[in-house]
């Protein structure tokens, strides 16, 4: 098999465009693109042109004969996507649509957009309309750098997948594209402010604000949420002091979700290994000394119905020593036997094949009795949170049976949500603005908000990976292109030069391209004296200021402005600010 699909695939489809013979599947006009964990490559249909492994902007292609021991699973994963054919049989080719995006009508003028947000969606939102000519597209963010949760949400141990902000900077270079970072819509420029210096305003604010678990003991310290502690080992400016405590042996994540298989990782990895990562100084000094041996991943529901992907799984049982109990992994068996699915089954298999916490069989453990491990744990729904002054354990139910864990840390992992984006319509049970292929509608009339749109998380709610979002942004902007070349939208009736005037006297610390790439090289300078891909900044003054001396290396861009601000946005109750940060 000449290339193989690894843990890393970010589904955005660069592959399936790239390759000449279309054996990379499912693409993005195919019925199963919208839920597959990943794409794979069809090893009897490959030539082994290599065409794919530049695409991919996460170097998740691989040559099989350079695999690693970690990814050698991934050749039977790939290859099972495809059923069994008789020898030498190919494939038939399947349609395979080119991105195609209507050209903006000459007549018609330049269109000229603010997308707000520079996560993932908002990047290829922005990409995708400058594939044509005679666009413009300013990128807003409340933060003072860009890219959302690759940023502020992918693990530090996970620098394949932040690779992608390479290809997000290869983005920001084109012509007609422009920053403007540290600036929040709502407060320093409201929408109707940005419509009149655009024909259209995108968002893509994502849904970065947690689910909240409705049970007694949230507010105890050391109970909080997967996403705070994700922002914390990621050094958003927003939660750089988050009060996390690792002192007890025991930690328990509930829900079963990637985001908590990457927290339950981070919490066990071994501190020197976390070193030679991005994540945060202050986190990694916390878990360098972190008292935690066992994390509890609990899951309300059975092993067959486990949210997190194959790949990560696989990924998770390769880095760290995860184990079952004999009750979960009875569950395990019965699921086995009833599992049609080839996906769950093999989930399921690598579930069965983990060693045992309690029969003795963990030979692992017994060689390594320090080693931190990771316990799979299910059919437990939360209950409460235990303790008078701080957290002491978690209470579930197991049918009619109460479960106690110890635990000196609870933190929820059990999704995200959005919040209403001001002056849009919102579904508050769906968690995202109500859309018909990104236009914004607004429920009262069934009617397209004019000059509204959403991509990303805000668009269909927080499911997928961080490509999923190109194919949804690009139905996004083949909406907005169609109704600028319809004439539904109202040209601008500001100059752009002026609104740079506005944000200016609004944000004296506003950040522009210039200024965000004197961070990006401040941080990764930082980072080269200790093997590390870059030291971040974690807070907003340190990153201004970051911007402020790249502008004067540079002579040019960087701040727009001068003057300090942020420090007031950062310190006191966090939540709610990491969760408004990261999201626009
Ligand atoms: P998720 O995949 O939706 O998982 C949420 C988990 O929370 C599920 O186990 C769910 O259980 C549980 N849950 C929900 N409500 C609950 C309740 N009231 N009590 C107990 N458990 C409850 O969410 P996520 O982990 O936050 O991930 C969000 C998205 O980001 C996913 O698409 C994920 O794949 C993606 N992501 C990908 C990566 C990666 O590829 N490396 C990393 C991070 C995130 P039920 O199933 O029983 O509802």
């Amino acid at each position: 098999m000449p290339h193989v699909i690894t843990q890393s695939c970010c589904g955005d489809g660069s592959c399936v465009y790239a390759c000449p013979v279309n054996c990379i599947h499912p693409s993005p006009d195919e019925p199963g693109f919208g839920t597959a964990e990943m794409l794979h490559i069809d090893p009897d249909a490959c030539v082994d042109c290599g065409a794919c492994v530049t695409a991919c902007p996460v170097g998740a292609i691989v040559a099989d004969t350079r695999l690693t021991a970690a990814q050698l699973p991934f050749v039977d994963i790939n290859a099972a996507y495809y059923p069994p054919r008789p020898d030498g049989a190919k494939v038939p080719p399947t349609t395979k649509l080119a991105p195609v995006l209507p050209a903006p009508r000459p007549e018609r003028g330049g269109l000229t957009v603010a997308v707000v947000g520079s996560g993932p969606a908002g990047m290829y939102a922005a990409d995708e309309l400058l594939t044509q000519a005679r666009v413009r597209v300013n990128v807003f963010d409340a933060l003072p750098t860009p890219y959302g949760l690759v940023r502020s949400g992918v693990a530090p141990d996970h620098p394949r997948t932040k690779a992608i902000t390479g290809l997000f900077d290869r983005m920001s270079r084109r012509d007609g594209f422009r920053f403007y970072l540290n600036v929040t819509v709502g407060q320093h420029i409201s929408h109707e402010e940005l419509l009149e210096h655009h024909h259209a305003v995108l968002y893509a604010v994502g849904a970065a604000h947690e689910r909240r678990l409705d049970v007694e003991g949230m507010h105890l310290p050391g109970a909080g949420s997967a996403t705070e502690f994700v922002a914390w080992i990621n050094g958003h400016p927003g939660a750089a002091a988050l009060p996390v405590d690792l002192n007890h042996p025991t930690a328990v994540v509930i829900g079963n979700g990637n985001v908590a298989l990457d927290v339950a990782r981070i919490l066990t990895a071994e501190p020197e290994r976390l070193a030679a990562t991005d994540i945060s100084d202050a986190a990694l000094a916390a878990l360098r000394m972190s008292a935690v041996r066992e994390v509890v991943v609990a899951a309300r529901r059975g092993p067959a119905e486990s949210a997190f992907t194959l790949p990560e799984l696989i990924g998770l049982t390769t880095s760290s020593h995860v184990v079952l109990d004999e009750a979960d992994r009875a569950l395990v068996h019965a699921d086995l036997l009833a599992a049609k699915d080839p996906v769950t089954r093999a989930k399921l298999e690598v579930l069965a094949a983990l060693p045992s916490v309690d029969t003795g069989a963990d030979a692992d453990a017994a060689a390594e009795p320090d080693r931190r491990r990771i316990r799979l744990a299910y059919r437990l729904t939360p209950a409460r949170i235990l303790g008078t002054d701080r957290t002491e354990g978690m209470q579930f139910t197991r049918g009619e049976q109460t479960v106690h864990l110890d635990a000196g840390l609870v933190l929820t992992s059990i999704g995200y949500c959005g919040r209403p984006v001001a002056g849009l319509p919102f579904d508050d049970a769906a968690g995202v603005v109500p859309n018909a292929d990104g236009r914004v509608i607004d429920p009262a009339t069934g009617r397209p908000v004019a000059g509204a749109y959403v991509a990303g998380w805000i668009k269909r709610g927080p499911t997928g990976f961080i490509g999923t979002n190109k194919s949804c942004a690009m139905k996004t902007v083949a909406a907005l292109v169609d109704d600028f070349n319809d004439g539904r939208l109202v040209d601008p009736v500001r100059r752009t030069a002026l609104l740079d005037k506005l944000i200016r006297v609004r944000q004296p610390d506003l950040i522009d391209a210039a200024g965000w790439r004197a961070i990006d090289d401040a941080e990764r300078s930082r980072g080269a004296g200790e093997g590390r891909p870059r030291a971040k900044f974690t807070t907003v003054a340190d990153l201004v200021a970051a911007a402020r001396t790249g502008r004067s290396a540079r002579r040019g861009g960087g701040l727009m402005g001068g003057g300090l601000m942020g420090g007031g946005l950062i310190g006191g109750g966090h939540m709610d600010r990491i969760a408004s940060w990261i999201s626009s």
